[in-house]
């Protein structure tokens, strides 16, 4: 492994789960990463902004950009395409700073395929039922389609070098940082389990 590149963290798990909240709280306090802000052709929402949580594009730009080739992976979740940028992302790995992917399921497993040494995180809802409360308070309006997802992604967390079941925020939160200082640790030789 090339130490002064930084690591890839890809976090995923069905929508709802919790993933923007943990990478929000760890990137607010940690200056030696960075977030990959994705394109997608989904709707802003009231509360998005541009370019920090989404890069929102129409249908016909992202196709461009597939035939561009110039994402690391794409796919298409709840009838909207979302992609992650390569040269973002490889831009951010060759400074030596580490990277955060907020991605869907079979997202992150094509990004393991092409780039082994990244690091897998599932974050997993105490129940389908929290799930289906938190995203009605999000304001979610598309609560079935997101749920309908959910069995199918739940299978694949093993594929996962990490799983986070995020019941207690507090508690998920610290095995969020936990994971980032392991795996950390392992790149610079240290084992810190
Ligand atoms: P994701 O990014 O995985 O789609 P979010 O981070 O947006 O999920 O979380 C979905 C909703 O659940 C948000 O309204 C968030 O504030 C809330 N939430 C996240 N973690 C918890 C938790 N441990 N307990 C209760 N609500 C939570
Ligand atoms: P949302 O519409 O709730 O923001 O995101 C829906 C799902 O798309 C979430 O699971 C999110 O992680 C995923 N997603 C966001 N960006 C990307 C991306 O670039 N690639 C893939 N494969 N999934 C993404």
């Amino acid at each position: 492994m090339d130490l002064k590149r930084g690591i890839l963290f890809v976090v995923s798990g069905p929508s709802g789960a919790g993933k923007s909240t943990l990478i929000e709280r760890f990137l607010k306090q940690d200056k030696q990463s960075t977030f990959s802000v994705s394109y997608t052709t989904r709707e802003k929402r009231e509360n998005e902004t541009e370019g920090k949580d989404y890069y929102f594009v129409d249908r016909d730009t992202f196709l461009e950009m597939i035939k561009n080739d110039e994402f690391l992976e794409w796919e298409t979740v709840h009838e909207n395409l979302y992609g992650t940028p390569k040269k973002e992302v490889l831009n951010a790995l060759k400074k030596g700073k580490d990277i955060f992917l907020d991605i869907d399921v079979n997202g992150a497993l094509k990004i393991k395929k092409t780039y082994p040494e990244a690091c897998l995180i599932f974050i997993e809802p105490p129940s389908r039922e929290e799930l289906k409360k938190r995203l009605t308070l999000r304001g979610e309006k598309k609560i079935e389609l997101r749920l309908k997802r959910f069995d199918k992604e739940i299978e694949k967390k093993h594929a996962f070098d990490y799983n986070i079941v995020n019941d207690n925020l507090e508690k998920a939160y610290n095995d969020f940082i936990k994971i980032v200082e392991n795996v950390r640790g392992l790149k610079n030789g240290k084992d810190n389990r």
